[in-house]
């Protein structure tokens, strides 16, 4: 019997960065033999932007719409991804303590108050240590705790470029990296294997099976699956390929989250 197939990680147009229509996505969820799919758009806290709560409460709302029309069909399931948490305490209790929802992403597109990864020129701006940094402020993310899975951990690697990339020891991290995992198992919280570098030029996903089976091994049970997904054909994309680096890991399931907890398919 194949699994479940739930993709945890999807954007749409209440999304600065997607202008995906929701009902697309379903339509192509279900057409695609995917099971359900949580909408889980970005919200910053390295900015206080009234409208992007009014964009968050929108969304909410048609979420709730369609997972009614849908029930039966499709599991729809309304979440966040509340990134750079650690800019401002004041925004995140705020978005936090008034999110009602499935499900909470932890993120970070930055480091020390640069932009995002995905526009930094990197000819003039040096790779390294800014990665350094990143790694540190998503442990910080990790020990603010508010978040059900930390995502996309070795994000900035997307960016790096091959011939950098090919050149760089990225073992350096692994003290870190462990203390980051160590941080969330001791909270019951986890992480996602997001399979987006999966279908772009990096070729491989944040993070690897590398670290998910080091996340295993430390006692992390929690891994969601996550496309990613900024436009309808993605939803579910290498979701066959999420669950068999996962598999490789040495898990034997996976987790989505309904209201906040987790649910376990057997993979
Ligand atoms: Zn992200
Ligand atoms: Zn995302």
């Amino acid at each position: 019997m194949r699994p479940f197939v739930f993709d945890s990680h999807t954007h749409s147009q209440y999304s600065p960065d997607a202008d995906t229509d929701l009902r697309e996505m379903c339509e192509y969820a279900i057409a695609h033999g995917i099971d359900g799919f949580c909408v889980t758009d970005h919200c910053d806290c390295n900015h206080d932007r009234p409208e992007q709560e009014a964009r968050m409460a929108a969304c909410r709302q048609e979420v709730q719409q369609l997972r009614e029309e849908y029930r039966g069909r499709l599991l729809l399931c309304y979440g966040m991804e509340l990134a750079q948490q650690n800019f401002d305490p004041a925004i995140v209790a705020r978005i936090y303590g008034s999110f009602e929802g499935d499900f909470m992403i932890g993120s970070m597109h930055r480091a020390d108050n640069q932009p995002d990864f995905s526009v930094i020129d990197f000819s003039t701006i040096e790779f390294e240590p800014l990665l350094e940094k990143y790694y540190h402020e998503l442990l910080e993310t990790a020990q603010i705790n508010k978040l059900d899975i930390l995502a996309h951990i070795t994000y900035p690697l997307r960016y790096a470029g091959a011939e950098r990339l090919a050149g760089m020891d990225l073992h350096k991290y692994d003290d870190i990296t462990d203390e980051i995992f160590r941080t969330l198992i001791q909270n019951g919280k986890g992480i996602e294997i997001n399979v987006s570098g999966l279908r772009q030029p990096y070729g491989k996903p944040f993070p690897t099976g590398e670290y998910l089976k080091r996340f295993h091994d430390l006692g992390g049970e929690i891994v969601t699956i996550g496309s990613d997904a900024h436009f309808p054909q993605h939803v579910g994309a290498n979701f066959a390929d999420g669950v068999a680096i996962l598999k490789a890991a040495g898990f034997d399931h996976y987790c989505y989250f309904v209201e906040r907890k987790p649910r376990y398919v057997d993979i």
